[in-house]
C-alpha cells in the first residue's frame, strides 16, 4: 500500500506529490520537483503526515511502497537521511535552526536525498526564520526542506515566497469515519460520534474514539459550559477547565519526561554527582525543555476544550435555525433545551467569545484570566 494512501481526503495533493517524486528521480531537472515545500492545512488535516509520506516516497526505491525499510523507517522517524523536527516549546529558536542547517548539509547516507521536516513552522522566531532564509533560497542540491504550518500567513512572507505550496483540505466527516473503522477497533457508532465531534481533525478523532477518559473529559467540559448561572460559578468553571487541562497535560507528559531523563542518565552513566562531566548541565537543559513543553501541552489541552465548547454553541445555533444536523449527537436533548432559552444573535456572540479566547491564548495570554473572561462573557 502506497505511503500516500494514509492521507485522508487529500486526493488532490497526491497527484502533485507523485509527479514531483517521479521528476526528482528522473534527474531531468523538471520543474515539478523543488527543494523547499510548505505544507499548509488546518490542525488535524494531516499536513505533517503528508510531508512524511512525501519524504518516504522520495527515499524509497519504489516511490513510496509503504513496505520497504526506507518507507517504514521514515514513517517511524528513524531514517538516517530524514530528520523530523517537532518543536516541543512555544517557539523554534535560531540556534535550533542552525543545527538543522548543519545536519542538512551532510551527504545522504543511503538514498539520493537528505530531507528535513519542520513541523509547526509557524513557531519559527524572526531570527530563526532569517537563519533559514538563505538555506531555503540556495539549498544544497541533495537537500529538501518540508515545512508545515496551519496557513500560509502563519509563515513569514520571505520564507513562504521561496517555497512550493501544498494546500491540504479539512477531511470530510465520512472520510474520517472510514479511517477510524479501518484503522482502529471501534464500532460504527463510536466512529461516527468521534468523526462528527472532531470536525475533520484526524488525530483528535482517533484519540476521542479510542480513549474513554478523553470522552468523559469532553462531557464534563460541555456540562460545565452549560452551568454558567452566575459570576461566582463562571470563575469556578474557569478554574475547573484549567485543572482538567493541566491533569490531561500531566498524564501525557509524565511518562515521556521520566523516559527522557532515564536516557540522559544512561548516557552520562549515573545520577547526581555520579554523572560524568557535563551531565548536570544536560539534566538542567532537559528540565527546562520539559517545562516549556508542559506549558505548551496545557495550552493545547485548553484549546481542545474551547473547541469542544465552540461545537456546542455551533449546535445550539443549528437547533435555533430549525435544522437537526448537529455534531454533539450524544447531547441532543441538552442542546435542544439550551437552544430554547436564548436567541441566535446571542449564540453568535457566544461563538465569537470562544473564538476570541482561542486567539488570545494563541498569543500567549494568561490561561486562567482568559478562561475567566470567557466564561463571564458566555454567561
Ligand atoms: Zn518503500
Amino acid at each position: 500500500m502506497s505511503v500516500f494512501s494514509s492521507l485522508i481526503g487529500q486526493d488532490h495533493i497526491v497527484d502533485q506529490l507523485s509527479i514531483a517524486v517521479s521528476a526528482a528521480k528522473s534527474g531531468t531537472g523538471s520543474q515539478a520537483m523543488t527543494h523547499s515545500w510548505l505544507f499548509v492545512g488546518p490542525p488535524g488535516s494531516g499536513r505533517s503526515n503528508a510531508a512524511i509520506a512525501f519524504a518516504a516516497a522520495l527515499v524509497c526505491k519504489d516511490n513510496g511502497c509503504g513496505k520497504c525499510v526506507d518507507c517504514t523507517t521514515v514513517m517511524s522517524s528513524t531514517h538516517v537521511d530524514v530528520e523530523r523536527f517537532n518543536p516541543t516549546g512555544l517557539s523554534i529558536k535560531a540556534e535550533e535552526v542552525r543545527e538543522l542547517i548543519t545536519r542538512s548539509s551532510w551527504s545522504p547516507s543511503v538514498g539520493g536525498w537528505r530531507i528535513v521536516i519542520i513541523e509547526d513552522a509557524d513557531r519559527l522566531t524572526e531570527t530563526a526564520a532569517n537563519a533559514l532564509l538563505k538555506t531555503i533560497e540556495e539549498p544544497e542540491s541533495h537537500t529538501v526542506w518540508l515545512l508545515c504550518a496551519p496557513t500560509l500567513s502563519d509563515v513569514p512572507v520571505t520564507i513562504r515566497s521561496r517555497c512550493r505550496h501544498v494546500q491540504l483540505r479539512t477531511p470530510s466527516t465520512d472520510s474520517v469515519q472510514d479511517f477510524l473503522l479501518n484503522q482502529t477497533k471501534v464500532d460504527q457508532k463510536t466512529a461516527e460520534f468521534a468523526a462528527r465531534i472532531s470536525q475533520g481533525h484526524i488525530g483528535r478523532a482517533r484519540f476521542m474514539a479510542t480513549n474513554l477518559e478523553a470522552q468523559s473529559r469532553r462531557k464534563e467540559v460541555l456540562s460545565l459550559a452549560m452551568s454558567l448561572s452566575d459570576i461566582d460559578r463562571c470563575f469556578k468553571v474557569a478554574q475547573r477547565v484549567l485543572d482538567i487541562s493541566e491533569e490531561q497535560a500531566e498524564n501525557e507528559s509524565a511518562e515521556r519526561d521520566a523516559q527522557e531523563l532515564k536516557q540522559l542518565q544512561d548516557a552520562y552513566q549515573g545520577t547526581g554527582r555520579g554523572m560524568i562531566s557535563g551531565g548536570a548541565k544536560a539534566v538542567k537543559d532537559l528540565e527546562k525543555e520539559q517545562k516549556s513543553s508542559a506549558t505548551r501541552a496545557v495550552r493545547d489541552n485548553i484549546d481542545a476544550a474551547l473547541l469542544d465548547i465552540a461545537t456546542f454553541y455551533r449546535d445550539v445555533l443549528v437547533m435555533q435555525s430549525k435544522s437537526r444536523e448537529i455534531l454533539n449527537i450524544d447531547l441532543q436533548q441538552e442542546i435542544m433545551n439550551y437552544a430554547g432559552t436564548t436567541s441566535p444573535k446571542r449564540t453568535l456572540e457566544q461563538i465569537d467569545a470562544v473564538l476570541n479566547a482561542r486567539a488570545n491564548l494563541a498569543r500567549n495570554a494568561a490561561p486562567l484570566a482568559t478562561l475567566e473572561a470567557l466564561f463571564c462573557a458566555l454567561k
